[in-house]
């Protein structure tokens, strides 16, 4: 029996004429039919964001892959937008598997929550479809293809083997040419946060306004996870659910007295 090519979805959040989504289009069209629905604009660090109280809209946009033209939307919209509009109304049947990327900076430790890239792979995965995020380690330039390499790797085992429902891939590929690239680690999320120190500026009508710059915070003492895994230059790939439920402290909950004293237990 003949398997028919698989549906390939591509988005991302650096918008759909980012180098890194052709990058990600260029590598993955040797696997299968893929479609692109991406935001028209950045949409970097809008995490899960949708858009509810405008329209959106679908444009169709010229993107030109290795072997010619691939079948490409544009959308006034955030990345979790792009997916959702997809699979609801612009593609010709449910996809095989979608992979967002190839995102410019990396998308490890708690970036996971602030990151539209790694949003657009948890809609397809809430909506039951395989997915991936990939994101290259460089924050301005540099060279997709390595990174391309990867991501056609990992996109061929999962629609080979196939994730558990909910589950989907993170991938982190570091800055270095394929050949000075250490092994693939599976990784987990390093505990990390932002230290916020806004800049505070004024305006021309001297109302104070406020930048974020913030410094990245590493908290974990070490152990196989995603950021460790990347300063040793390996390439990191994390598995992530969207069910944020603590299951750990679910019990310790149910001993607290949370009725107010005019409620009936
Ligand atoms: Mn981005």
């Amino acid at each position: 029996m003949s398997k028919r090519r698989p549906l390939i979805l591509i988005s991302n959040d650096d918008g759909i004429d980012a180098p890194g989504i052709h990058a990600l289009a260029a590598a993955l069209v040797q696997l299968g039919d893929v479609h692109v629905v991406a935001p028209l604009q950045e949409q970097s660090a809008v995490g899960h964001a949708i858009t509810m109280r405008e329209p959106v809209r679908a444009h169709p946009w010229p993107f030109r892959g290795p072997h010619g033209k691939i079948d490409a939307h544009a959308v006034t919209g955030t990345p979790a937008d792009c997916v959702k509009l997809a699979i609801d109304k612009l593609l010709p049947r449910k996809p095989d598997l979608v992979v967002s990327g190839i995102n410019q900076g990396p998308n490890a430790a708690v970036n996971v929550i602030y990151s539209g890239t790694v949003s657009a792979a948890t809609e397809a995965a809430i909506l039951g479809i395989d997915a991936i995020a990939v994101s290259y380690c460089r924050w301005v330039g540099g060279d997709f293809g390595p990174s391309g390499v990867i991501a056609q790797r990992v996109a061929e085992m999962t629609l080979e083997r196939g994730l558990p429902p909910g589950i989907l891939l993170n991938v982190n590929v570091p800055d270095l040419p394929l050949h000075e690239m250490k092994s693939i680690k599976v990784t987990r999320q390093a505990k990390s946060r932002w230290e916020e120190a806004y800049s505070e500026r004024m305006d021309p009508f001297q109302r104070p306004y406020y930048w974020m710059a913030g410094t990245f915070v590493n908290l974990d003492e070490g152990g196989n996870t995603d950021l460790d895994a990347l300063d040793a230059g390996h390439v990191s790939v994390t598995p992530v659910h969207h069910d944020l439920t603590a299951y750990e402290w679910l019990n310790e909950l149910r001993t607290w007295d949370l009725a107010p004293e005019t409620t009936e237990s």
